[in-house]
């Protein structure tokens, strides 16, 4: 797969230029979803055998507006992963202990040990997305944490992480029909706060807060992915085979059999 939705590090990043309803080669739900079976079942060998192993962990970081599809992803993307191998974090709103220690406290403790996936449902980017728009810090120290970033995922991926980073691409207007529908389903109506309301109302300047930081913190050791995100269908694929490539890449092996395994005899 040609990946146009990589952030080359060091490259400027500006969100117009990327669009939420890009489906590439795909005019419909159904071939993707075939598609994405297939690399299901791809990436449940390949966490099989990242488990049996125990060298590398996966770190995959969810980022996105709100009704942006972070749940979505996990839910239909990791369908079918083992869960003994597979850790989800969502980030909340720091508790008072965790404010009273650096931003990456928290982060830093919920790193995937080796053999496990781990997922972070928004993440430390948040220290630089929610905490500068709503102004919740000074801006000498939340300038400072774009750095502070990037050495810390680098000493992740110097010991064994691999990162990938997502931002999930929803328009304006998509986030609008989300939530209308999230309102008009009495099964959805828990997703929906009015503070999602209050954020919208400050989509450019967090769309600004995100071009800085896919822009600020894309390595070649933790990328940013942009991924169209409008077609639930088309992001769910994207996603999982960039997951799928990534860790094919990693070579992984299953330990060396026994030397006598077929002579053992188990009385
Ligand atoms: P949700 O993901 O809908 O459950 O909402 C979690 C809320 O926690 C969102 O409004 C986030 O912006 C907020 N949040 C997460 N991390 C932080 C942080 N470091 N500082 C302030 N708010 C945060
Ligand atoms: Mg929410």
């Amino acid at each position: 797969m040609d990946q146009p939705f990589l952030v080359p590090a060091g490259s400027r990043v500006s969100l117009a230029d990327y669009d939420p309803d890009y489906t590439g080669s795909y005019v419909d739900k159904a071939a993707a979803k075939a598609e994405l079976k297939r690399s299901s079942e791809k990436l449940q060998d390949l966490q099989e055998v990242m488990w049996a192993e125990g060298k590398h962990s996966l770190l995959i970081v969810l980022q996105a507006m709100d009704a942006g599809g972070k749940d979505g992803t996990i839910k239909h993307v990791m369908r079918g992963v083992n869960p003994q191998g597979c850790q989800v974090t969502s980030f909340k709103v720091p508790t008072r202990e965790e404010l009273d220690h650096d931003f990456l406290w928290r982060i830093h403790k919920a790193v995937p040990r080796r053999g496990y996936i781990g997922i972070f449902n928004r993440s430390h980017y948040e220290d630089v997305l929610v905490v500068r728009v709503e102004n919740l810090a000074p801006e000498q120290v939340w300038q400072q944490r774009y750095e502070q970033i990037n050495h810390f995922e680098k000493l992740l991926a110097d010991t064994g992480t691999t990162i990938l980073k997502f931002y999930l691409h929803i328009s304006k207007e998509e986030q609008k029909d989300r939530f209308e529908a999230r309102l008009r389903d009495p099964h959805k109506n828990w997703k929906f706060s009015m503070e999602d309301v209050e954020k919208r109302e400050l989509w450019d300047s967090y769309m600004r807060a995100f071009e800085d930081a896919l822009s600020r913190c894309s390595a070649p050791w933790a990328p940013w992915y942009v991924i169209p995100a409008n077609h639930k269908w088309y992001r769910n694929l994207v996603i999982s085979q960039i997951i799928v490539d990534t860790l094919t890449s990693l070579d992984m092996r299953y330990p060396p059999p026994l030397p006598n395994a077929d002579q053992i005899a188990i009385p």
